[in-house]
């Protein structure tokens, strides 16, 4: 191998194997015998068969030339793409591997050499875990206490005999314990997706008349910012495939920040329309809008604009995460259009279903 190539790859910190399609092992950098504990004098040279691989010499190297025998395998890319990815688990000690296997081919299109290139994930994943674990056992201790909390507010709320002034602090009491509950809500919500468990239950509705219950519900809010809610209801039904709590949250935040970020006497319409086999979506305000150069960044977890962040309006930025990964994960997709102290426009699809 040239010098400087040689030099370069000698240097990463990940690992590299080159292996023909005898599993003829032809390289082996330094990255790969720190990672997986083994001399590349030991193994360049010798033909890596599965039999080879079933030997206890190879425990690390096994599982990552193929990765059938590792206990647990996760496919990041799909089948028949290059490079070709995944995650390969290992127990006792526990190890995480993403591996990227590239093939080369020759004038046939046949594989002749395999790279696999190796990154060692174990101390990422654990750091990751003991961060989605600690906001979970303290999102679910502050859950309990904020709830009473608002409960309390909220049938205080209803007490006819209580004074102006006095109404007026529990009123902002109980906004502030529903923002709190929120935010509570939405980390776990967030650990949920990032672990794998944010669950969905499809069953078929009719999105017109899902709609028209949100609306009902948002408008209450609306009014204590007023704000003028209307449903653009051109359509009698639309049926979709969705989880109607988890679409439910979805809209809902999109229609709250329509809400939350909108001006004194500003209006939010929502209103939907048949393009081919989708159903767009369309959730329009005329409120204090969207940045140019925060636009890419305003589906990213703990985002929030340069304009919010001054303004005392209270949020996480946790909101358009849970939106973009819900409305995804139904087929579908969300894309936005802002102009600054003039509103937004967000808009999302859904497949259509019979
Ligand atoms: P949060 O509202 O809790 O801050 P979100 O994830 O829902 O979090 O929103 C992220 C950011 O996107 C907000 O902080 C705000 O800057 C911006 N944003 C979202 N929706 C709107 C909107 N309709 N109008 C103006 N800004 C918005």
């Amino acid at each position: 191998m040239n010098q400087l190539l040689e030099n370069l790859i000698g240097i990463l910190d990940d690992g590299l194997i080159v292996y023909d399609n005898n599993f003829l092992i032809i390289y082996f950098n330094k990255g790969v015998e720190e990672m997986l504990n083994i001399r590349a004098q030991d193994i360049i040279g010798k033909s890596f068969t599965l039999e080879e691989a079933q030997k206890s010499d190879w425990k690390l190297l096994s599982p990552i030339i193929y990765s059938s025998l590792a206990p647990t395998v996760i496919r990041l890319s799909e089948v028949g793409e290059d490079p070709q990815i995944v995650k390969v688990i290992l127990e006792n000690p526990y190890k995480e591997f993403e591996v990227r296997t590239s093939q080369v081919l020759d004038d046939k299109k046949q594989p002749v050499l395999f790279i696999k290139l190796i990154k060692n994930k174990t101390r990422e994943s654990a750091l990751l875990k003991s961060k989605s674990d600690f906001i979970t056992v303290a999102a679910h201790q502050l859950r309990t206490p904020a709830t009473a909390v608002n409960w309390s507010l909220e049938n205080l709320k209803k007490d006819e005999s209580l004074n102006a002034s006095v109404k007026e602090s529990i009123d902002v009491g109980y906004r502030a314990s529903q923002n709190l509950l929120k935010i509570i809500n939405d980390l776990l919500n967030v650990v949920q997706i990032e672990e794998g468990r944010f669950d969905y239950k499809m069953q078929k509705i009719n999105l017109v008349e899902f709609l028209d219950k949100l609306l009902l519900e948002a408008l209450l809010v609306a009014k204590e910012y007023k704000v003028n809610l209307y449903f653009d209801k051109a359509l009698e039904s639309v049926f979709v495939s969705a989880d109607p709590d988890r679409l439910g949250l979805a809209v809902s935040n999109l229609i709250d920040n329509a809400v939350k970020y909108n001006i004194s006497g500003g209006q939010v319409v929502v209103s939907l329309k048949i393009k081919d086999n989708f159903v767009e979506v369309v959730v329009r305000d005329t409120g204090v809008g969207i940045p140019e150069e925060d636009m890419p960044q305003i589906f990213t977890k703990f985002f929030r604009a340069k304009n919010i962040i001054k303004s005392s309006v209270a949020g996480s930025g946790l909101g358009l995460y849970l939106v973009k990964n819900i409305i995804t994960e139904h087929g579908g997709k969300i894309w936005l259009e802002s102009v600054i102290n003039r509103g937004s426009v967000f808009y999302f699809t859904l497949p259509l279903v019979k």
